[in-house]
C-alpha cells in the first residue's frame, strides 16, 4: 500500500538507515543475511532496513550477555547508576534523531515522538536515582545466628517489545533490568526496531560495557521464540498481545522461566454524577485517543451515570470535535492493525451500538477518526474486545455497585479511571476495581515513577517504579552461625 503524507506534518527527511544486529557492543552484519524494511506512516517511504535475524543471532547475543554478566553484577551499584545517568544524557543529546525515527516508523506526530524520547531518558534517570538505595534486610534469628537477605540479579533477561511505543517500552524494561545487575537481549517489534538499535548504540557510547545490552531484530517466530527457549535466558519481560503472551507462557512453563507479561486491556473509565464533567470529558477523550488508541491502558469503556448521561455525552462529543487525526495523534502502526480497527466498525454496527462520532478512516495513510459508540451494553463484542485504535464505547450505569460490577466484568484488568467529587467514593471504588492502576480525576498512563501492570488477562508482574527492581531480582536468604 502506498501512502502519501498528511499535509499537516512535514515528512521526515533522509531517514533510510541500514542496521545490523547489536551484539557485544558492536553492529554485526551477516553477509547475505535476510533483511526487512520498515516504512514511514507519513511518507510511505522506507525508514530503516534491519536484519531478519534467527537462532544464530540469538545464540551470539545471549553468549555475549552471559559473558558480560559477572563483571556487570560485580560493579558497585552506584557505578551502574552513574552509567544509567550517562545513558539518559546520551538519549537527550540525540533526541532529534530518535524522535524522527520513532515518528516515522510508529506514525507519531513530532511532539508526541519527542515526548516519548524524553520519557525513555526519564527511565534511565529514574533508575540512576535508585542505584544507592540500600536493599536487603537483616532478619532476627536470636544471638546464635545472623540472617540477612540480598537481592540478586537473574543473569540474562530477554526483553520482547511491541510496536506502539518501541523506544519507551524498551527503556522501561532495560533500565531497571540492567541497574539491578542483569544483562539483556532485546527483541523489538520487526515493524519498529530502529530506535531500540539506536538506544543500544547510545548506551555503548555512554560507556555501558560490551555485552550488557544486545539487540536482535527479526520476527517473533525467528527471534522471539529462540530467545525464550534459550537455557541461559533466566527471565523474560514481554509486552504485547494476550495471544502471544499465552504462547510465550506455554514455552516458559516447560523451562520454569519467570515472566513479566504486559498484555492488552479494555479499561473502564467511570464518570459519576458528582464529577467535574468538563474535566472528565477532556480526560475521557485523552484516554482513548492518545497514540491513536494504540495504548494497552487506553480508557475504551466509558461508564457514565444515568442521570448525567445525555449531558455528558454532549460534552464528550464537543471535546471529540477538537481532536485532529494526524495532529492530535498519528497513524495506526501496521496495515494489519489498520484493517483490524476498521473491522470493528462492522462489529459495532452488528452489535447494535449507535455511532455518535467518527467510524471511518481519514486522510492519507492509516489514520482513523476518533470514534464514539453510545448505547453500548457490556455484553456487546465492541465493549469486550481490545480494538487498539481510537474507538470509545459509552455505557450507562445506575448505582455505584453497578458501575463497579460492569467495570470488573471484563477478561482484562489493566487500568481504570474514577471521576468523582466525593473523596470517600474515590477510595471506595478504587479499592473494588480489578485493575493494576486506578486514576482518580485524571488519566495518566505514562508515569515513569509508579508501578505498571495488569491483573487477569492483562498480565502479571510489574514494570516501572521501585517495584520493577523487585521483578528483576531474586531474594537470597543467608544464615551465618555465630
Ligand atoms: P504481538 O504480541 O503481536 O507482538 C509483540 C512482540 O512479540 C513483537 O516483538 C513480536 O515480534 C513478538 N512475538 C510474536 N510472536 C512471538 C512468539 N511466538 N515468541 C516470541 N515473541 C513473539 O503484539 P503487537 O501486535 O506488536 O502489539 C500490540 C499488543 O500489545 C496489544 O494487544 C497491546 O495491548 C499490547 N501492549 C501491551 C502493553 C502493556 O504494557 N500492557 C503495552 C503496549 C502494547
Amino acid at each position: 500500500m502506498s501512502i502519501t503524507r498528511s499535509e499537516s506534518i512535514p515528512p521526515p527527511q533522509g531517514l533510510v538507515k541500514a542496521y545490523g544486529q547489536w551484539i557485544d557492543g558492536a553492529e554485526r552484519y551477516t553477509p547475505g543475511g535476510k533483511r526487512l524494511t520498515t516504512n514511514s506512516r507519513w511518507t510511505g517511504g522506507a525508514v530503516a532496513e534491519i536484519a531478519a535475524g534467527g537462532r544464530a543471532d540469538v545464540e551470539a547475543a545471549v553468549s555475549a550477555a552471559s559473558a558480560a554478566a559477572t563483571g556487570w553484577r560485580e560493579l558497585k551499584s552506584g557505578e551502574r547508576g552513574r552509567l544509567m545517568a550517562d545513558i539518559a544524557h546520551g538519549i537527550r543529546a540525540e533526541r532529534e534523531l530518535l524522535a524522527e525515527l520513532e515518528g516515522a516508523e510508529a506514525g507519531k506526530p513530532g511532539p508526541q515522538a519527542s515526548r516519548e524520547v524524553d520519557s525513555a531518558a526519564d527511565y534511565f534517570d529514574f533508575y540512576a536515582g535508585l542505584a544507592n538505595i540500600p536493599s536487603g534486610e537483616v532478619i532476627d534469628l536470636g544471638p546464635g545466628r545472623h540472617g540477612y537477605t540480598t537481592n540478586e540479579p537473574y543473569g540474562v533477561i530477554g526483553v520482547i517489545t511491541p510496536w506502539n511505543a518501541p523506544l519507551n517500552q524498551a527503556a522501561r524494561a532495560i533500565a531497571p533490568a540492567i541497574l539491578a545487575g542483569n544483562t539483556a537481549v532485546v527483541k523489538p517489534s520487526e515493524f519498529t526496531s530502529a530506535t531500540t538499535l539506536e538506544l543500544a548504540r547510545i548506551a555503548t557510547e555512554a560507556g555501558l560495557p560490551n555485552g550488557v545490552l544486545n539487540v536482535v531484530t527479526g520476527t517473533g517466530a525467528a527471534v522471539g521464540q529462540p530467545l525464550i527457549e534459550h537455557a541461559d535466558v533466566r527471565k523474560v519481560a514481554f509486552t504485547g498481545s494476550v495471544q502471544t503472551g499465552r504462547a510465550i507462557g506455554r514455552t516458559a512453563a516447560d523451562r520454569v522461566l519467570p515472566l513479566t507479561l504486559e498484555l492488552g486491556g479494555k479499561s473502564a473509565n467511570i464518570v459519576f454524577s458528582d464529577a467535574n464533567l468538563r474535566a472528565a470529558a477532556e480526560g475521557a477523550v485523552r484516554a482513548f485517543t492518545g497514540n491513536a488508541g494504540q495504548i494497552c491502558s487506553a480508557g475504551t469503556r466509558l461508564l457514565v451515570a444515568d442521570e448525567i448521561y445525555d449531558e455528558f455525552v454532549s460534552l464528550l462529543l464537543d471535546q471529540v470535535r477538537t481532536v485532529k487525526p494526524g495532529e492530535s495523534y498519528g497513524h495506526i502502526v501496521t496495515e494489519e492493525q489498520f484493517t483490524k480497527v476498521q473491522k470493528y466498525f462492522d462489529v459495532a454496527k452488528a452489535d447494535g451500538a449507535t455511532l455518535a462520532a467518527g467510524g471511518a478512516a481519514t486522510g492519507d495513510g492509516w489514520l482513523i477518526e476518533p470514534t464514539v459508540y453510545t448505547d453500548v451494553t457490556n455484553q456487546m463484542t465492541i465493549a469486550r474486545e481490545e480494538v487498539f485504535g481510537p474507538v470509545l464505547t459509552v455505557l450507562r450505569f445506575g448505582t455505584e455497585d453497578e458501575a463497579v460490577a460492569i467495570a470488573n466484568d471484563s477478561e482484562f484488568g489493566l487500568a481504570a479511571g474514577v471521576w468523582t467529587g466525593d473523596v470517600a467514593r474515590a477510595h471506595r471504588v478504587s479499592a473494588r476495581l480489578e485493575a493494576g492502576q486506578v486514576y482518580v480525576n485524571d488519566w495518566v498512563a505514562g508515569l515513569v515513577e509508579g508501578p505498571f501492570g495488569g491483573v487477569k488477562n492483562s498480565g502479571y508482574g510489574r514494570e516501572k517504579g521501585m517495584e520493577a527492581l523487585r521483578h528483576y531480582t531474586q531474594t537470597k536468604f543467608v544464615v551465618v552461625k555465630l
